[in-house]
């Protein structure tokens, strides 16, 4: 399996981050090895002086595809959750200046957390799906699929020009304003309309 992961798709996002607004899909990927196991403690990386927290919407890819139209998209993904896509961004921010690839900063070994995935069923508006996400308690992130530049299934549809989906893989679907760091210590909390679907404590 493999994690395909969409950058600067909430604007307000783009904007913090001083980044342009993009007329495509922002695509980036992390490999298996930086899928972090459910149960595990998520270890502070050595490499980095700055990690933050991204709260994204996940998808799962339940069927293989390449050259997928945006009206069949739909018939390629059945769960959702929410995961965290951990960022080294002083890395990324060094890498971003000399315009070298990101993988150092987004793609290390349990960089991608996960929730309980939700079967996705025609009871959820795919258009408006509050999320969010707290640290040690205190909500910092909130979105809603609804503010998305990009629909799952215009990501979808894009992402397979590129590469072919399989059954397993996730897309993390970008992350709305309100990143930030977190430090050793952090309990870190996510939100699929108000449930709590992952917990993960960094040590
Ligand atoms: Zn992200």
């Amino acid at each position: 399996m493999k994690i395909i992961c969409i950058g600067r798709n909430y604007a307000d996002h783009a904007k913090e981050l001083g980044n342009e607004i993009p007329d495509e899909p922002v695509i980036f990927m992390k490999p298996k090895s930086a899928l972090l196991q459910p149960h595990t403690p998520f270890y502070y990386p050595e490499f980095t002086n700055e990690l933050n927290y991204e709260c994204e919407l996940v998808l799962r890819i339940s069927k293989n595809g390449k050259y997928i139209q945006e009206r069949h998209a739909s018939n390629y993904y059945n769960g959702i959750t929410v995961g965290i896509d951990f960022t080294a961004r002083d890395i990324q921010d060094e890498c971003k200046k000399k315009g070298l690839p990101w993988e150092k900063a987004k793609a290390f070994d349990n960089s991608a957390a996960v929730g309980k995935f939700l079967d996705i069923t025609p009871e959820i508006n795919k258009k408006n799906i509050n999320f969010s996400f707290s640290k040690n308690a205190e909500v910092v992130q909130t979105g809603n699929s609804g503010q998305m530049l990009f629909s799952f299934d215009k990501l979808i549809s894009n992402i397979s020009n590129y590469f072919s989906l399989n059954i397993g893989d996730l897309i993390f679907t970008g992350t709305p304003a309100g990143v930030g760091e977190c430090v050793v210590g952090d309990e870190l909390e996510a939100f699929f309309e108000g449930n709590s679907m992952l917990k993960v404590e960094v040590k």
